[in-house]
């Protein structure tokens, strides 16, 4: 029989759902995408070439573990320029991706049993993920009505003497929330009180919009500093997914801990990715900016396309490139008899009958919702809008 630990864990939605799209486009279906979780533009093309180079001076052994000093000394540089933090590379661990930064990160810190705080609705992985390392996870909702913004008088009820560890992410995944600096000093110095620490997801700092910003928490002050993991990445800033690198932040001790893991793991992350990644944070950052303002240009279209919807609302998000409709209205509705009961049924029924893949909600622990993403052009969110409201008319409510 397969471990306890692998029967209890669920499959990752958006990686499945993607793999369907890919398998359902191949049979030649005319499906839109809003279920993409990665920028649709290609890798800068000066990190391309820092690539090729790479690989023409024979830059293709095994790396230090922790990843190679001249990348650890520019996210070093990155996380003092952006986010006033100071870190010395041997605060840095680089990774396979976020996704390992993390996990590196979780099962550094999680004993059998040890609780983690999770505002809801969250990425799919962090779950899993503290279930992986026999953790339990403590969800904590977000309001809606509230902007999905941190809801710390719920996240104080929920510490107990268990609480290991909370796992933030702003801008956040799905809804699109940037959390406000008061509430992260409030959950910093709850954290502080309560001796837990914090892992800080922040892979979506260069998505925001309307004069929006980031904060990291780490930069609020010195205690917070001190039991808090800050992860970030290159997929989401610089379209570079495929690439697979990411980097944790933290006091020595942990990193130290998280380098023994990986170090068993998989070691060092691509040597080639790293020579790239050091072009990324060193170069120029254009592209970047061009990037955000075209997911700027999306995001204010599709949500007036929403909000226009019948039945149907949605909240003004300002980070990554999510919005989260607001479909509870359609529960309960049918179409040739059959009824809709909740966000995988109509998820189902936009595939089927608009020929649009979003994700349902209930994968986010955000079952009144879909997640939409507005990582595809202009062109297609509008022709998707257009099959989504035709689609959505045909119900019942
Ligand atoms: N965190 C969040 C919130 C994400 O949406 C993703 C996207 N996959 C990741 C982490 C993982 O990113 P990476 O590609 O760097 O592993
Ligand atoms: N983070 C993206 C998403 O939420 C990519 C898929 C994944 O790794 O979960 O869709």
């Amino acid at each position: 029989m397969l471990s306890r630990r692998v029967r209890k864990m669920n499959p990752s939605i958006t990686v499945e759902l993607t793999a369907k799209v890919e398998e359902l486009r191949k049979k030649g279906g005319d499906i839109i995408s809003f279920n993409v979780g990665e920028p649709d533009f290609n890798t800068p093309a000066h990190i391309c070439k820092a690539a090729k180079e790479a690989i023409n001076q024979g830059f293709t052994n095994y790396t230090a573990v922790p990843g190679m000093m001249e990348l650890r000394e520019a996210i070093a540089k990155k996380l003092q320029t952006d986010n006033n933090l100071v870190y010395q590379p041997h605060e840095i661990l680089v990774s396979t991706g976020a996704k390992q930064a993390l996990i590196n990160g979780v099962l550094s810190l999680c004993d059998f049993g040890d609780e983690v705080i999770v505002p809801t609705p969250c990425w799919v992985s962090y779950i899993e993920m503290i279930k992986l390392a026999e953790g339990t996870p403590v969800l904590v909702a977000t309001k809606e009505a509230a902007g999905f913004q941190l809801d710390i008088e719920k996240i104080k009820e929920a510490v107990s003497d268990k609480t290991k560890a909370v796992i933030i992410n702003s801008p956040n995944n799905p809804t699109g929330a940037v959390y406000s600096e008061g509430s992260l000093r409030e959950l910093g110095e709850l954290a502080v009180k309560h001796d837990f620490y914090i892992l800080s997801d922040e892979v979506y700092e260069k998505l925001v919009y309307d004069g929006e910003k980031h904060i990291a928490i780490a930069s609020l002050s010195e205690a917070i500093r001190e039991r808090t993991i800050t992860i970030n990445g290159f997929s989401k800033a610089y379209a570079m997914t495929g690439w697979r690198l990411g980097y944790a932040a933290a006091p020595e001790k942990i990193i130290q801990a998280m380098n023994g893991i990986q170090g068993h793991m998989t070691s060092g992350a691509n040597s080639i990715t790293q020579k790239s990644a050091v072009e990324a944070l060193s170069g120029s950052q254009k592209t970047l900016e061009d990037m955000r303002k075209s997911f700027e240009e999306r995001r204010q279209y599709l949500l007036k396309r929403l909000n226009n919807m019948k039945n149907l609302t949605c909240h003004d998000a300002k980070g990554a490139f999510y919005l989260i409709p607001n479909v509870s209205r359609y529960y309960g509705s049918q179409y040739n008899g059959n009824v809709i009961n909740n966000s995988m049924e109509l998820s189902e029924f936009l595939l089927d009958k608009a020929k649009i893949a979003v994700v349902p909600g209930a994968a986010f622990e955000a079952p009144d919702n879909i997640r939409i993403s507005y990582s595809n052009s202009l062109k297609k969110i509008k022709k998707g809008m257009d099959r989504m409201e035709k689609a959505l008319n045909l119900l019942k409510v």
